[in-house]
């Protein structure tokens, strides 16, 4: 880990012991898992807390524990070891693509699943997308308890979460889904996608959409699912091409965030495109 001058570092051993830290310090202690985003506040010219907690040393968050019927991802899983124990199962290609395509290799040997969920203030974010679309559960640990949220909801409440609670796991259900996960880097946007598309999809005995799962990422603030284009999908076949044409029709439902890096308008127009390829990444994938 790398040192972090001026601020005190605890090294927690259990999460019991993490969340007690955390509730000690109140709203002057934070988590620190592989330190990427909080390791870049100053030359952002952000705050860093006080006090952090160091969570990597934690073995129950290091965890990928693969069953039958569903996959849990400890927390401080890097992006890396995610694609490493992932690749090649159902279904989890989307998910892998996400994962193994975010940023760098430097930073996806570091950084974190719960980091990455937990970055509010970073819309490019890779993996809400994918998990969305999987129906994943976030697992929080709270002075109280351990509680089980549905993504969108984690999503929509995760900058407003008490200071004491820690994001612990990530559930994803295994269902028969193919999975597709496409993003769109531009050069002048360094490591952070214009745009992303994730999508599952499950098909009836014809070949044909019986039930669709589509999410944005980096387009508005935050992640969320195209309903829109997910209802059109239902009852077609799975078509790259049908599916961008759908897409165009149903690009209203978004309005683009103007950044730095790209215009809002510009973010909304390359969704088809990103809707073709990951149909097609869905359709190499199989899972
Ligand atoms: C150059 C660069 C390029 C990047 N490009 C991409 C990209 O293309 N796609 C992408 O998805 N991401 C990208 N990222 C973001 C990167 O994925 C995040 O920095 C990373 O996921 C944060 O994880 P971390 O473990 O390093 O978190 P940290 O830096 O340790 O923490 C980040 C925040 O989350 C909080 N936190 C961490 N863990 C927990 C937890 N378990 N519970 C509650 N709160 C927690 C911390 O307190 C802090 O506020 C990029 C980052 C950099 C620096």
């Amino acid at each position: 880990m790398p040192a972090i001058s001026g601020e005190k570092l605890f090294m927690a051993g259990t999460v019991a012991d993490a969340l007690a830290a955390l509730a000690d310090h109140g709203p002057e202690g934070a988590p620190f898992a592989g330190g990427t985003w909080i390791m870049r506040a100053p030359i952002r010219r952000e705050r860093r807390a006080p006090f952090y907690v160091g969570l990597g040393r934690i073995a129950a968050l290091n965890v990928v524990d693969v069953a039958a019927d569903r996959i849990r991802i400890g927390a401080c899983v890097t992006h890396g070891r995610l694609v490493a124990q992932l690749a090649g199962l159902a279904p989890c290609h989307g998910l892998v693509t996400a994962a193994g395509s975010a940023a760098n290799p430097a930073i996806r040997g570091m950084a974190t699943v719960g980091g990455n969920l937990s970055t509010w203030d970073f819309p490019a974010a890779d993996l809400p997308p994918a998990l969305l679309c999987l129906d994943a559960e976030i697992e929080l640990g709270t002075p109280g308890g351990t509680e089980r949220l549905a993504i969108e909801r984690f999503l929509a409440m995760r900058r407003d979460l008490d200071p004491a609670t820690l994001v612990t796991g990530v559930m994803i259900p295994r269902r028969p889904v193919l999975t597709g996960h496409a993003r769109l880097p531009l050069r002048k946007a360094g490591d952070y996608p214009v745009a992303i598309v994730s999508l599952a999809g499950v098909l009836d005995r014809n070949g044909l959409v019986e039930d669709a799962r589509i999410a944005v990422g980096s387009v508005e603030a935050s992640a969320r699912r195209w309903s829109g284009l997910e209802r059109k999908l239902v009852g077609h076949p799975l078509d790259p091409e049908e599916a961008a044409a759908l897409a165009e029709a149903e690009l209203g439902a978004f309005t683009g965030r103007d950044g730095i890096e790209a215009p809002g308008w510009y973010r909304v127009q390359v969704l088809p495109a990103l809707v073709r390829r990951a149909v097609h990444a869905a359709l190499r994938g199989q899972s």
